[in-house]
């Protein structure tokens, strides 16, 4: 099941998509998607609607370096264990809604990553039963102001700005994630072109990993790190992140005033 959000005529509500192309429609879901979802008979097409952010987090943890050709790209070997940073849930928006690259820095990046969205409260969960806390996967673009990630002892800065969390176009409930290709496109030109059996560390561990660190609530979403390829983005420009088996978030680039 694909479950997204949207902004319709008649307000803000969680729905799941089906169909493709033209003939795609949004079926309104009462209240939350977790569990199993009831539906209220409202339907819109998809044309119609807004996606929006498919899911409303307490907190974003991601992993950094979690592919060795990035972490070698960034000059150095990747850590044994799994290096994790939080982007505040204030820096996620929707598709189509534009990036802003903030005045303070002169560089600003893509990152894509494969995104795993929590179901339940969890803690201490044991990487093979990982799966049965995800809710889904989705497709997200850890954006980083570089100049102030390498200027800063850690990365709350550089990682933290509003609109640098793009996620979406929807959460892919039924999903194996071990082995998909991630591609990210600038204006159409391919920089990044990867496979998610690439990572270091993989769902599972993950999950293990962070649950034995914090409580992980509904919603919330894990950064599943980014392969190389990284660079920057200008305004004007329109990013791209694909992600086999759930889609493509494609956001515009502008300059904040
Ligand atoms: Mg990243």
């Amino acid at each position: 099941m694909r479950l997204g959000r949207i902004a319709s005529p008649d307000g803000v509500a969680f729905v799941s998509i089906e169909g493709d192309g033209d003939t795609a429609v949004t079926r309104e879901i009462a209240e939350h998607p977790f569990g199993t979802p009831t539906f209220t008979g409202r339907q819109w097409p998809l044309a119609d609607v807004r996606l929006l952010a498919p899911i409303l987090a307490s907190k974003v943890v991601c992993i950094g370096k979690n592919y060795a050709a990035h972490a070698a790209e960034m000059g150095g070997a990747p850590p044994e264990e799994p290096v994790i940073f939080i982007k505040p849930n204030t820096s996620i928006i929707g598709p189509q809604a534009p990036i802003l690259r903030p005045p303070s820095s002169d560089r600003v990046d893509f990152e894509g990553e494969l995104a795993v969205v929590i179901g339940q409260p969890c803690r201490d969960v044991a990487a093979a039963k990982a799966k049965d806390v995800i809710l889904g996967y989705t497709v997200a673009n850890d954006v980083t102001a570089r100049d102030q990630q390498a200027a800063d002892v850690q990365w709350t800065r550089g990682k933290g700005y509003d609109t640098f969390c793009p996620l979406g176009p929807w959460i892919e409930t039924s999903l194996d994630p071990s082995d998909l290709e991630i591609r990210t496109e600038l204006d159409g030109e391919v920089k990044q072109r990867s496979r998610t059996s690439l990572m270091l560390h993989d769902v599972g561990a993950i999950v293990e990993w962070i649950s034995r660190i914090m409580t992980l609530l509904p919603g919330d979403v894990i950064l599943t790190g980014t392969p190389e390829g990284i660079g920057p983005m200008s305004a004007g420009q329109q990013v791209s992140v694909t992600v086999e088996g759930i889609g493509t978030l494609t956001n515009p680039v502008a300059d904040r005033k």
